[in-house]
C-alpha cells in the first residue's frame, strides 16, 4: 500500500514538474520555425538510446527522423561516446589561429580521402548554414584573386535549401524562405526552374533549358552554381535525375562557372552512396560537409575546395581567405566526427541502406493508392509520402506520437529517414505507423 501511493506521489510531482517545464518553455524559448507561447504540440525528452526517444512520461518513441538527417548511427552509441571523453581528457577546445591539433588533422585528411579526388582542402565550422556562407565567400573570393571581381553572383535552382543564414537564405527558394520578407537585406541571386525529372526518369531538354539559359545570359556575372546533389531537402524532398548533375557539370565548366554542391543532407550514405554527386560520377569545385558528419553528436560542418580553388585565393589578392569562426574545429566535434566515420565505413552500410529502401518501397508505397496522396518517393534511406495539401502539425504531430514514432512533417510532406541502425522490426513498425496514421487522414485531395 504504502509503496502504491509513493509511486502515485511520485507521479504527482514528475507531471507537475514537467508541466513547469514546458510552461517555462513555452514562454522563453524558441523552437525552429516557430512562435513563442504557441499553441502546437511540445514533447520534454528523458533520454535517446539507440533508436528510441524517451519521453518524460516513460512514453518510447522510434525514431524516423536521425534528429534531421544526422544521428545516422542511432543516440548514446557507447563508441561515440568513448570519443567524445577521451577528448575532454585532452582538451574540450582551443582556438585555431596559429594552433592545431591531430583530431582536425586527422579529421580533414580522411575528408580529403572520401571525397571526390580533386577535393584537397578543407575549412571547418560550426554548422551547415556557415558551411555554405564559407563556399559563397570561397567562391566570390577566387574570382576576385582571378580578377574578375565582377564574377560575384550564385545561380541556383527553385526548391533549393541551404540554410538560414543571409548568404544560404538567398540560394534557398524564394517562396519556401519567405523572401519577400527580407529582400531590403538579402543579395540578389540567379534563379532556374528546378528539373521536373524524377530520379530514375531521363533528363530532357526542357530540364536542363532553364539553368543553361541563365549561364547563357548570366555567366560573366555569376561566381559559383550551387545546388544540393539529387535530393533537395527542405525545400520540397525533391529527388531528380543524376543525369542532370553531370549536365550542370558541364555547363558550369563550359561557361567558366564554379560548382558548389551543398551535400549537407545527404553525404554520408543517407542516398544509398557515400556522397550523392557519386550517383552523377562527378566532382564539384567546392562541397559542403554538415549534419551526419559527427554522427548527430556534436554541431560541425566542413567546406572542401580543390586545390585550383584553394591556390587561387591563397595566391590572388588579398592573399588570405578572409573567414575564421571562433570554435572552428572544435576538437571534440572533430574527435567525435573521426569515431563517426569510423564507425560508419567499418559497417555494412551500403547494405544496410539497400535494407531500409527495400522496406520503405514495399511499407509506403501503397499509400499512392490514398486520395490524400500526391506521391511516393523513395531513395536509400529516405521515405516521402508527398500530400495534397498542407499536412495539420496540430492534430497530426500528437497522432504519430500515440502511434509510438517521432515524425516530424512538414508543409505537404511526411517523410521518413531513419537511423541507419534501425532494426528491421523497428522499421515496420514505424513504417506501419505512419501508413495508420496517412491513412486516417481526411480525404482532402482537391
Ligand atoms: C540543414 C541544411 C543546411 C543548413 O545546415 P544547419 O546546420 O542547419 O545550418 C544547409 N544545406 C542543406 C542541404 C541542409 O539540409
Amino acid at each position: 500500500m504504502v509503496g502504491k501511493s509513493l509511486s502515485t506521489l511520485y507521479d504527482f510531482y514528475s507531471v507537475q514538474i514537467t508541466n513547469s517545464l514546458l510552461s517555462l518553455d513555452r514562454q522563453h524559448v524558441w523552437h525552429p520555425y516557430s512562435a513563442i507561447q504557441a499553441d502546437t504540440p511540445i514533447y520534454l525528452i528523458k533520454s535517446a538510446q539507440g533508436v528510441q526517444i524517451t519521453l518524460m512520461d516513460g512514453r518510447i518513441l522510434i525514431d524516423g527522423m536521425s534528429s534531421w538527417w544526422s544521428a545516422i548511427h542511432g543516440y548514446n552509441h557507447p563508441v561515440l561516446n568513448q570519443a567524445v571523453e577521451r577528448q575532454l581528457q585532452d582538451m574540450a577546445h582551443i582556438m585555431f589561429g596559429g594552433l592545431t591539433h591531430q583530431p582536425a588533422i586527422e579529421l580533414a585528411s580522411e575528408l580529403v580521402r572520401i571525397t571526390p579526388e580533386p577535393l584537397k582542402t578543407v575549412f571547418f565550422s560550426d554548422s551547415g548554414s556557415v558551411a555554405v556562407e564559407v563556399a559563397i565567400k570561397m567562391a566570390v573570393q577566387y574570382w576576385y584573386a582571378k580578377n574578375q571581381p565582377q564574377k560575384n553572383k550564385m545561380l541556383t535552382i527553385r526548391y533549393g535549401y541551404h540554410g538560414d543564414t543571409f548568404g544560404a537564405m538567398s540560394v534557398s527558394d524564394p517562396d519556401n524562405g519567405m523572401h519577400s520578407l527580407f529582400n531590403a537585406t538579402l543579395a540578389q541571386q540567379f534563379f532556374a526552374d528546378a528539373p521536373e525529372c524524377g530520379f530514375h526518369q531521363d533528363c530532357r531538354a526542357e530540364d536542363i533549358a532553364p539553368l543553361e539559359a541563365q549561364l547563357k545570359v548570366n555567366h560573366t556575372r555569376i561566381a559559383a552554381v550551387i545546388l544540393e546533389p539529387i535530393v533537395q531537402g527542405a525545400g520540397g524532398m525533391r529527388f531528380y535525375s543524376p543525369e542532370y548533375l553531370r549536365r550542370v557539370r558541364e555547363l558550369c565548366t563550359e561557361y567558366k562557372v564554379l560548382l558548389i554542391i551543398d551535400e549537407i543532407a545527404t553525404g554520408f550514405g543517407r542516398t544509398g552512396k557515400l556522397f550523392a554527386c557519386e550517383y552523377a560520377e562527378i566532382s564539384p569545385d567546392i562541397l559542403c560537409l554538415g549534419k551526419a558528419l559527427t554522427g548527430g553528436y556534436m554541431t560541425l560542418a566542413a567546406t572542401l575546395a580543390t586545390t585550383e580553388i584553394a591556390t587561387g585565393i591563397s595566391e590572388g589578392e588579398p592573399g588570405l581567405f578572409m573567414h575564421g569562426p571562433t570554435f572552428m574545429a572544435n576538437p571534440l566535434a572533430c574527435a567525435v566526427a573521426l569515431a563517426s566515420l569510423k564507425l560508419l565505413l567499418g559497417s555494412p552500410w551500403r547494405e544496410n541502406i539497400k535494407k531500409i529502401e527495400q522496406a520503405l518501397q514495399a511499407g509506403l508505397i501503397p499509400c499512392q493508392q490514398l486520395a490524400q496522396v500526391k506521391e511516393v518517393r523513395v531513395l536509400g534511406a529516405i521515405g516521402v509520402i508527398e500530400m495534397h495539401r498542407p499536412v495539420d502539425m496540430k492534430t497530426l504531430q500528437p497522432q504519430f506520437v500515440e502511434a509510438g514514432v517521432w515524425v516530424r512533417p512538414f508543409n505537404k510532406l511526411i517523410y521518413l529517414m531513419p537511423p541507419f541502425v534501425i532494426s528491421a522490426t523497428e522499421l515496420n513498425k514505424l513504417i506501419e505507423a505512419v501508413v495508420m496514421v496517412v491513412a486516417g487522414m481526411e480525404i482532402n485531395a482537391p
